[in-house]
């Protein structure tokens, strides 16, 4: 059975070439190229500084906000684009502690991406108050949540083996306590339903370079939930975030609305590019996606166990504890990773020993799942990552 949804040809990806890093970075749909090139040449060339009126880029912020918003089950008016997810990360969590200021201490787990601990170990350092990071195990989780937190900072998919939180649960509890819920949807948002009005947390960020295609370098989004965006403090209190850019008043005062969580001038071009990517999800229905992800992904365990016994599946066996991601250990995991892109099947390799493979229906069907897994058989059988060049360890992995 096919179970590619029909939007293989939206996407320019070089033939022959089976891509299982969608979740990584994202391929190129067609509709971006001669976008970006029309705002390049027409708007910026031709334009120039009228482009901020005449192209509406001061709104782009906003306008594909609430695009990335019909694809996280959030209304109009509570998504912004801008910044890198770092910040966007450092933004929420500055936002969350002020709203608890009897307590101390932001609560994550060992599974979460290295820079969202680090944002939180900057923010502490900075904010010199006395926070606390207290980092368990994505197990210990439910029952680390007390009234001591402030904050439950979590990463809904994990980077290194695609296990999915139970979003809703973990956000109940937190909300049980009286803490803050704030949602890092990277790896979630255009791979998996969510709806965050249904969820309630307060807070979630995002990249849009993984599953939502929008280039490298596009900007992250954060959500606000509606009734806590007047409550919501910008610690980075930008000029493009106050409530009257153009008045050029000395003294900050926030917009009333998600504008708010703007900072400084949006990089125009790649949100451009974004928002010409976010084509694709027109008339998709996220759960559709889920399913043939969930069937991609299984198949692709099945092959792959049968074929290659000497990798062991580090990610969840139950397709419900899994985002759409599939990890394999293997002691060599480097190596055998860089010989299979060579045989133009790209995924990507984690430390210590994590090789992962995204799986995006968008652009991959039942055949690229079954030859990938083959290739791979092949290069474990013949040994060909024992060569010297595959061990040379490139700045990105
Ligand atoms: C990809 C990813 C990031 C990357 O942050 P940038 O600021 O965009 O480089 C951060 N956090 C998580 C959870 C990620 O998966």
């Amino acid at each position: 059975m096919n179970t590619a949804l029909p939007r293989k040809e939206l996407f320019d990806l070089p033939d022959g070439l089976i891509y299982l890093d969608g979740n990584s970075l994202g391929p190129l749909p067609r509709s971006v190229a001669a976008t970006v090139s029309r705002v390049v040449t027409e708007q910026w060339g031709t334009q120039l500084i009228r482009g901020w009126n005449q192209s509406r880029w001061m709104q782009q912020p906003g306008r594909v906000g609430d695009i990335v918003a019909g694809l996280l089950g959030a209304p109009d008016g509570s998504v912004m684009m801008g910044d890198t997810l770092s910040i966007k990360v450092f933004q929420a969590l500055a936002a969350s502690l002020p709203l608890r200021p009897d307590r101390r201490v932001i609560l994550s787990d060992t599974g979460n991406f290295p820079t969202d601990l680090y944002m939180a170990q900057g923010l502490v350092e900075s904010l010199g108050q006395g926070h606390e990071l207290r980092v368990v195990e994505p197990e210990a989780v439910e029952a680390a949540i007390d009234d001591s937190v402030a904050v439950v900072m979590l990463t809904h998919v994990d980077y290194r083996t695609g296990r999915l939180h139970d979003m809703d649960g973990i956000t109940a509890l937190t909300h049980q306590v009286g803490a803050i819920s704030l949602w890092d949807l990277a790896h979630s948002a255009g791979a998996v339903p969510l709806d965050l009005t249904a969820t309630g947390c307060e807070y979630a960020v995002g990249c849009t370079y993984k599953y939502l295609n929008g280039g490298p370098g596009s900007p992250a989004f954060i959500y606000v939930r509606p009734d806590m965006i007047e409550l919501t403090r910008p610690a980075l209190a930008g000029w493009m975030g106050h409530a009257a850019p153009f008045a050029f008043d000395p003294r900050y005062q926030p917009a009333m609305s998600i504008e708010r969580m703007r900072v400084g001038t949006q990089p125009v071009i790649q949100t451009s590019a974004l928002e010409a990517a976010l084509e694709v999800w027109e008339g998709v229905d996220m759960q559709d996606i889920r399913d043939a992800s969930i069937q991609l992904s299984e198949r692709f365990i099945k092959e792959v166990e049968a074929r290659c016994p000497e990798l062991r599946l580090a990610s969840p066996r139950a397709a419900a504890q899994r985002g759409s991601q599939v990890s394999f250990a293997h002691e060599h995991g480097y190596a055998v990773m860089q010989a299979l892109i060579d045989a133009g099947v790209i995924g990507d390799f984690r430390a210590p020993d994590i090789m992962r493979f995204g799986f995006t229906p968008l652009y991959l069907d039942e055949d690229d799942v079954i030859r990938a897994a083959s290739i791979l058989q092949e290069i474990l059988a013949d040994r060909r990552w024992d060569e010297p060049r595959y061990r040379v360890v490139n700045a990105v992995t």
